[in-house]
This record gives C-alpha cells, sequence and structure tokens, in this order.
C-alpha cells in the first residue's frame, strides 16, 4: 500500500468505527427507554470530543456527528475554527473561567457548567455585544467530592434566583457529573439527587427559566442515568474510544 492509500484507508476504517460506535451508543438509549417506558426522543446524545483532534471531528461529522462537548475553552475555540467549514453546534460543558467567557460568547452554542453569578454576569454581557443568547445549564456538584466543580445542591435554590437578570443566557436545566465509582447505587444516588433538585426547582424557580433538561451520564454510567431522568447524555469514549491519559488528567484532584 502505498501512503496516500494508507491514510484513506485509515479514514474509511475510522469512519467505520465512529458510525460502528454510535449506532451501538444509539441502541443502547433506546434500549434503556424501552425497559422503563421512556421515549427514546426525549434524551439527546451530546458526543464529547476532547483531546480528539479536529481532522478526526471531520470524520466524525460524516458519521453524523453535529453537536461536540469541549470542556477546555482554547481547545474547543482551535477546533471550531480548524472546522469551521462544517456546522459543528459547540457545547461547552467544563468550568470557565470568567476571563475567557469573550471566547465562549463568539462560537459556543450552549454552555453546561455555570457555576458562578459573576461568570454569568461576563458571559451575559459578552453575549450582548455579540448580539447572541445561547442555552445554559446550571451545574451541581452532586457527589460532593472536591474535586468536581458545580454548586452544592443546597446552594442551587438561591442561586438560580438572581439568573433573569442576564437576558442573553436561557436557562434549560441542570449539568452534573456523578460521582466516579464502580458502586452503582452512589452513581445513582447522585442521579436522584438531581432529579429531586429539579422537581423543587419547577416549583420554586423564578418564572422565564425552564429546568426542563438534565445534563448527566458518560460513557461508563449513561443508562443509569437515563433511567432516573437524563435528558442529555454527554459521550465521548464509548464513540471515540478511551483517551490517552486517565480521568484524572482531565479532571485534576481525582485519586
Ligand atoms: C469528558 C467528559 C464527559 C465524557 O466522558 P466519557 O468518559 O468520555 O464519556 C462528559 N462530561 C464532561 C463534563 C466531560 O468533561
Amino acid at each position: 500500500m502505498n501512503q496516500e492509500t494508507a491514510v484513506e484507508f485509515n479514514v474509511e476504517q475510522q469512519l467505520t468505527d465512529i458510525k460502528n460506535n454510535l449506532a451501538t451508543v444509539k441502541q443502547r438509549i433506546i434500549d434503556t427507554c424501552k425497559k422503563i417506558g421512556r421515549d427514546p426522543a426525549s434524551v439527546r446524545l451530546l458526543p464529547v470530543t476532547k483531546t480528539v483532534p479536529a481532522e478526526r471531528l471531520r470524520i466524525a461529522f460524516a458519521a453524523g456527528c453535529h453537536e461536540m462537548g469541549e470542556n477546555k475553552i482554547q481547545e474547543a475555540r482551535e477546533k471550531s475554527e480548524a472546522l469551521a467549514d462544517l456546522d459543528i453546534k459547540w457545547s461547552i460543558i467544563g468550568h470557565l473561567q470568567t476571563n475567557k467567557a469573550k471566547y465562549l460568547a463568539r462560537f459556543a452554542n450552549e454552555f453546561q457548567a455555570l457555576d458562578s453569578l459573576k461568570v454569568a454576569a461576563e458571559l451575559d454581557k459578552r453575549l450582548q455585544n455579540e448580539g447572541r443568547a445561547i442555552d445554559v445549564y446550571v451545574q451541581v456538584n452532586s457527589s460532593g467530592e472536591e474535586s468536581k466543580f458545580g454548586l452544592p445542591p443546597e446552594a442551587v435554590r438561591d442561586f438560580v434566583q438572581h439568573l433573569p437578570q442576564f437576558s442573553s443566557l436561557r436557562i434549560k436545566g441542570l449539568m452534573t457529573l456523578a460521582i466516579f465509582s464502580s458502586d452503582h447505587d452512589r452513581v445513582r444516588e447522585c442521579f436522584v439527587k438531581m432529579r429531586d433538585i429539579q422537581a423543587m426547582l419547577r416549583q420554586e424557580a423564578p418564572a422565564g427559566l425552564s429546568f426542563d433538561e438534565l445534563s448527566m451520564g458518560m460513557s461508563g454510567d449513561y443508562e443509569l442515568a437515563i433511567e432516573e431522568g437524563a435528558t442529555v447524555v454527554r459521550v465521548g469514549q464509548a464513540i471515540f474510544g478511551k483517551r490517552p491519559l486517565p480521568d484524572s488528567h482531565y479532571w485534576p484532584g481525582l485519586g
């Protein structure tokens, strides 16, 4: 095989792999929904593309990934520029520093990790400058682990009372990362806690905010999350393969 053919073969292979992985995840979403009597259309699959190079994301786009979730703004920004010719909806799912809000405001369609009023204010201001509004989720630390970002559950009620003033933030729901544990009961507990907070907010949140969306569940736990009411699952490794470095690299502070 000459080099060009090898590259083409590789692209074909990657396309097939991603398509197969996507089909598997989608089928498992459908099976889980059937098991508990939910409509599979009520669950949105957000492919998480962190650490996956832009060229591979071109292939992922061809395989049907038209939304991409990234946890670091700099990486997301570079990829959105490299792939500007494709109609990709970018979702930022990781902690945002206030001084990076201006970048997010330029290209992101969604921000799932709001956990401070300072960030809310800055992002709202930057979005207004751009003449845009985006969907926003409030991140909750449902596991209580110090390494995780997000509001403590007991702070959510007061926090959301301040959000209506930010007219460029369309509040849609809540996001969480469950505890990393092989103990399903402990993982499920995190998801149940989120569902309870959602129910409370439906009663007590200010008018105009919506908490219909629950973004929870990743490659290792998305089926459990769906069972407990997830409407968005954020799946990376089950679609793109294992990341080269362990989770502790991407979530500093983890064991
Ligand atoms: C990386 C990441 C995911 C996806 O994790 P996988 O194990 O690759 O499925 C989901 N949510 C957030 C916030 C992430 O950073």
